[in-house]
């Protein structure tokens, strides 16, 4: 069955550094028709307060992503055998009006979906995540487990503004996309405005793993929580680059010391595995900030674990 889905170029026939890059350097497809799981860019980052760059994310993704072969070294899973994924380009979203990027969004992802296939997108600054939840969170709210330095959870900006990269889950919250009772944080930290910055989020019922409680416990348990949390129903998997520490992900718009490393990232993406995944987004990738790719290496890295557990449940779906 697996011989028709789309594959990454041979690289015995076209090397690594060689051709024009798309992600895992499968077929660049028109539209999502067929696949199983769909990657594609969100280069917007109209919703950041603080460094901007992350529209540029997708592309130096792209690029890192090429290095990436096909089989996971410890799982086995080998995605593009697992599932049907292809490359479906990048969103054309408008960069500098802010209620029509967001409509802009929600339409891709919505004709995404209609075509029967998960979106795995990368960003793009968070504020993205909301439009995407819009589309995919059409039949109830959703689960999330959400990997992030900051919970996202403010309410206003400069007076009455509702949309940042600091406010997309309290937003979807509101709006029924999300279930706060099956939403975990991993990795959160970093300095507050005011002591009171997470009561809203912690009264919803969501479950905050500060980075204090995952250094106590680790990874193992960590994730053992989030899956307790989320359950069987469907989940949406949010990872923000920004969980992980500057000194292995310094390309980003927000940094916070302290952070996860990306091999404890990796460990609790892999942790994900069975979970009822609709969709996922690596964000917050801000290539003018970035040293030698690495954060860029670093957000495909994660893509791909995110992708191989996405693609086992499409094959365990199907049996
Ligand atoms: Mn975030
Ligand atoms: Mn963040």
């Amino acid at each position: 069955m697996s011989e028709n889905f789309p594959q990454p170029t041979d690289s015995a026939a076209v090397p690594r550094f060689a051709g024009v890059p798309s992600f895992f350097r499968l077929p660049v497809l028109a539209s999502a028709a067929g696949l199983d799981i769909a990657l594609l860019g969100i280069p917007w980052d109209g919703g950041t307060t603080n460094r901007a760059g992350a529209r540029h994310g997708p592309r130096e993704v792209r690029s890192q992503s090429c290095l990436i072969r096909g089989v996971h070294h410890a799982t086995g899973a080998a995605p593009f055998k697992l599932a049907r994924v292809g490359d479906v380009g990048d969103l054309g979203v408008d960069p500098i009006d802010l209620p029509n990027a967001l409509r802009l969004i929600e339409a891709g992802i919505a004709g995404i979906v209609a075509a029967g296939a998960r979106p795995l997108s990368v960003g793009g600054d968070h504020l993205t995540t909301l439009p995407v939840l819009r589309a995919v969170a059409k039949a109830g709210p959703l689960g999330l487990v959400h990997f992030d330095a900051h919970s996202d959870t403010s309410d206003r900006y400069f007076g009455d503004n509702l949309y940042t990269h600091g406010t997309p889950f309290r937003r979807a919250v509101e709006e029924g996309l999300l279930d706060p009772k099956r939403i975990v944080q991993i990795g959160i930290r970093g300095s507050m405005n005011d002591r009171g910055k997470h009561d809203w989020a912690l009264a919803q019922g969501i479950r905050i793993v500060f980075i204090e409680e995952f250094v106590a416990r680790g990874p193992a348990e960590v994730m053992a929580q989030a899956r307790h949390t989320v359950g069987d129903a469907p989940t949406y998997v949010s990872f923000d680059i920004d969980c992980l520490d500057p000194s292995m992900a310094p390309g980003t718009g927000t940094p916070e010391i302290g952070g996860l490393t990306t091999r404890e990232a990796q460990q609790m993406l892999r942790l994900l595995d069975g979970l009822h995944i609709v969709g996922a987004d690596v964000v917050e990738v801000a290539p003018p900030f970035d040293l030698g790719g690495i954060t860029a290496l670093a957000g495909a890295t994660m893509l791909f674990e995110l992708l191989c557990v996405m693609a086992r449940g499409v094959a365990a779906a199907r049996r």
